[in-house]
C-alpha cells in the first residue's frame, strides 16, 4: 500500500498513529541535525520531521523540491503549530522513507504566488495544476458541473451525447473543419454547438436534454476567448419563454447554493434588449451599480418609443451637441472634485481609438450647489443644472457628456461607465447580480456584406405577431446605410440572455419548429432553396415528422467558472487552455503533419 492517509487529513486525533504518507517534497528546511519536509498531494500539506539518523541519510541522498516521496512514522503533536494549515497541530515523526521518484528542477516555484511567467506556467501547464491556486479553481469548477448535473438530474434532464465530427452549425463564427480520409475530399466540421443536435432530440421526443459540452469556434481570439469551450447546453420541449427562464432561473440559483453557499432568493430582474440598451448601451448591463445613461439626444430613427432630452442641450449654439448624431450623459457618484489632471486623462481614455471618441464633456455639481463645465460658454449654470439633474447627479457628483455618430457613443458610453464603475470599486467580484435580457432583435445587418444576419441563430424564432412582418417584406435594402428603416430591424426574437454582472453567461431562444417558417428564415438570411437543402435538409426534413414546440439555452460553463471564482480570465478555470493564439504551447499545436498523413487525406498545402 503506497499511504494509508493523504496529507491533507491527520489531526490531533491520529496522534501516536503510524501512518503511510506518500506525494510531492514542497520545501526542505534543516534545522542542525534535524530536517523539516513539507509533503504535499491534492489534499494539502504535512510536515515531516526526520530525525537525526534519517538526517544523515538525507545529507548523503538529498532530497530536492517535487520528489515524489513515500514517508512512514508516528503522528505526532508539534510543539510549535501552524494554524495556517489544517493539519497544523501535527507532523509525521518519520521512522523510514523511500523516494518513489526524483524531480528535475521545476522551472517555477509551486506556490501560490509562484515566480513564473504565463508562458512558462503554461508549457508546464502539468506542474502549474499542483498550485494551490489553480486546483482550487479547478475544484469549483467540478463542483459548479456537479450542481449543475444534481439540478437537472432532479428535474427529469438527460445528458445525451452528441457527435462532434459533423456539418456546420453556424453560431456566428468560422467552423474548425477536419478532413475525412474515407472521405476524400470532404470535410467534417466541428460543432460550434449542438444546437441542431438537440433539436432533433425534440423531435425524437426526449424533451428535457442537457449535456456539459465542447464547442468550437475558430474565432480570432478577443480577450478571453478560447478556440474549445465548454457549455451546459439544455433543450426542452412542449415550453414557452417563461418555463424556460423559471428552470434555468432555478438552475443558477441551486448552483450558487451548492457553490458559493449563496441564498438569491430574490426573482432574477428581467429588462428588454431595447432597455438594456436605452438605459446602459450595452445588452449585458452590469447591474451592481446604477451610473444609468440620460440619453440627450437620439436620432430618430432608433428607439422609436424613447424620448429623449433634446431640449435640454439644443439652441445653444454649441456645434459638437447640435451635429451630434446622439449625445448620451453619465452622472459619476462623487468625483467633483476631480483635478484638471483627471478630468484630461480621462478625455484621453475616451479618445483611445478603442473607445474612438472625439473628447468628453463634463459638468462638476459642486457640493456648495454650483455648477462648473468645459462648456459653460455655451451653457449658463441654470442650464447645466438641469442638464445635470436630469442624469439624477447629486451634489459631489461629475457629469460627463459623449456626443457623436448613435452606435459608437452609447458603445462609448458603455465602456466609460463600466470603466469608472471599476475605478470607483463598483464591480465588487463577490457580490453577484443576475439578470434575464429578453426581445432580443431578431436580425442584425451585415453592412459589409450587405445582408441580413441572425443575431442568435437561424433556428430562433421571431415574436408570434411579427411573423407575419417577416413573410411580408422583401429582405433586400437598396443603400444599406438605411436597414434601420427597414421592417426587418424592427422584429423581435423570442430570445434570452442571462447576465451576470455585466457578462453573458447563457442565451438561447424559442426555435422555430415548422418547416415553412424555417425556410422562410432562411430565406431572409439569404440562402436559396438549394444551400438551404444541402446544409439544413435533415432539420427541414425531421420538422415534417411531428416537431414539438421547444426552446432551449446554453450556458458558458467557463465563464460561470471563472466569475463565481472572482477571476476575469477563463483560462485560470480550463485545465489545458490554449492561449491568445489558439496554441496549446505545452503540446506545442496546432503543428504540421507527416507527409504520409497529407497523402492519405489525398490533401496538397497550399500555403500563401
Ligand atoms: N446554441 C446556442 C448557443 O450556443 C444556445 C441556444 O440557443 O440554446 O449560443
Amino acid at each position: 500500500m503506497y499511504r494509508t492517509n493523504t496529507c491533507g487529513e491527520l489531526r490531533m486525533t491520529h496522534v501516536s498513529k503510524e501512518v503511510t504518507l506518500a506525494g510531492w517534497v514542497q520545501t526542505i528546511r534543516k534545522f542542525g541535525a534535524i530536517t523539516f519536509v513539507d509533503l504535499r498531494d491534492r489534499y494539502g500539506v504535512t510536515q515531516l520531521l526526520f530525525g537525526e539518523e534519517l538526517t544523515k541519510q538525507l545529507d548523503e541522498n538529498a532530497l530536492g523540491r517535487e520528489f515524489v516521496l513515500q514517508a512512514t512514522g508516528k503522528v505526532s503533536e508539534r510543539s510549535s503549530k501552524n494554524t495556517n494549515i489544517p493539519t497544523g497541530d501535527i507532523e509525521l515523526n518519520v521512522q523510514s522513507y523511500q523516494v518513489l521518484n526524483r524531480s528535475a528542477v521545476p522551472p517555477f516555484t509551486i506556490q501560490d504566488d509562484t515566480d513564473g511567467g504565463d508562458d512558462v506556467r503554461m508549457r508546464y501547464r502539468f506542474l502549474d495544476l499542483r498550485r494551490n491556486a489553480v486546483k482550487k479553481n479547478l475544484e469549483l469548477r467540478y463542483a459548479v458541473n456537479r450542481a449543475a448535473r444534481n439540478y437537472l438530474h432532479a428535474q427529469g434532464f438527460m445528458d445525451i451525447e452528441t457527435p462532434f465530427l459533423i456539418k456546420s452549425t453556424p453560431e456566428g463564427a468560422r467552423d474548425f473543419v477536419v478532413p475525412s480520409r474515407m472521405n476524400p475530399g470532404q470535410f467534417y466540421a466541428l460543432p460550434q454547438s449542438p444546437q441542431t443536435f438537440k433539436q432533433l432530440l425534440m423531435v425524437s421526443g426526449y424533451d428535457r436534454y442537457y449535456q456539459v459540452v465542447k464547442c468550437f469556434r475558430d474565432e480570432d481570439l478577443r480577450a478571453d476567448r478560447q478556440p474549445e469551450f465548454t457549455q451546459i447546453d439544455c433543450e426542452m420541449a412542449f415550453v414557452e419563454q417563461e418555463d424556460i427562464l423559471s428552470m434555468f432561473e432555478g438552475m443558477v440559483k441551486s448552483i450558487f447554493k451548492e457553490v458559493k453557499n449563496i441564498d438569491y432568493s430574490e426573482r432574477v430582474p428581467r429588462m428588454t434588449w431595447e432597455d438594456a440598451m436605452w438605459k446602459y448601451g450595452n445588452d449585458k448591463p452590469d447591474i451592481r451599480f446604477d451610473m444609468s445613461l440620460c440619453n440627450l439626444k437620439k436620432p430618430g430613427s432608433v428607439y422609436t418609443n424613447k424620448k429623449d432630452q433634446n431640449a435640454l442641450i439644443s439652441d445653444a449654439g454649441f456645434k459638437v451637441f447640435d451635429e451630434a448624431e446622439t449625445v448620451i450623459a453619465i452622472a459619476v457618484p462623487g468625483c467633483s472634485e476631480y483635478t484638471r489632471k483627471q478630468t484630461d486623462e480621462i478625455t484621453e481614455w475616451v479618445k483611445r481609438p478603442q473607445i474612438g471618441m472625439k473628447g468628453l464633456v463634463f459638468i462638476k455639481c459642486n457640493a456648495d450647489g454650483t455648477y462648473k463645465s468645459s462648456v459653460d460658454k455655451f451653457y449658463n449654470e441654470d442650464r447645466l443644472k438641469s442638464i445635470a439633474l436630469a442624469t439624477g447627479a447629486k451634489a459631489g457628483d461629475l457629469v460627463f457628456i459623449l456626443a457623436g455618430a448613435e452606435e459608437r457613443t452609447r458603445k462609448a458610453t458603455s465602456e466609460l461607465r463600466l470603466e469608472m464603475a471599476e475605478r470607483l470599486g463598483f464591480r465588487n467580484p463577490t457580490e453577484f447580480k443576475l439578470l434575464w435580457v429578453l426581445d432580443f432583435p431578431l436580425f442584425e445587418y451585415d453592412e459589409e456584406g450587405n445582408r441580413w444576419v441572425a443575431r442568435h441563430h437561424p433556428f430562433t424564432s421571431p415574436k408570434p405577431d411579427q411573423i407575419s412582418t417577416m413573410i411580408d417584406n422583401n429582405p433586400s435594402i437598396e443603400n444599406a446605410s438605411e436597414y434601420l428603416s427597414h421592417p426587418y430591424a424592427g422584429i423581435k426574437a423570442n430570445a434570452y440572455d442571462m447576465v451576470l454582472n455585466g457578462n453573458e453567461i447563457g442565451g438561447g431562444s424559442i426555435r422555430i419548429y415548422q418547416r415553412e417558417l424555417q425556410e422562410k428564415m432562411f430565406a431572409a438570411l439569404g440562402m436559396d432553396k438549394e444551400e438551404q437543402l444541402h446544409k439544413f435538409g435533415f432539420l427541414l426534413g425531421a420538422f415534417e415528422y411531428g416537431a414539438p414546440p421547444h426552446g432551449g439555452i446554453a450556458f458558458g460553463f467557463d465563464r460561470l467558472c471563472a466569475i463565481l471564482g472572482g477571476s476575469e480570465s477563463i483560462r485560470d478555470f480550463i485545465a489545458f487552455p490554449k492561449n491568445n493564439a489558439g496554441r496549446d504551447v505545452m503540446l506545442d499545436a496546432p503543428s504540421t503533419i507527416d507527409g504520409k498523413q497529407f497523402d492519405e487525406l489525398q490533401i496538397k498545402l497550399n500555403l500563401k
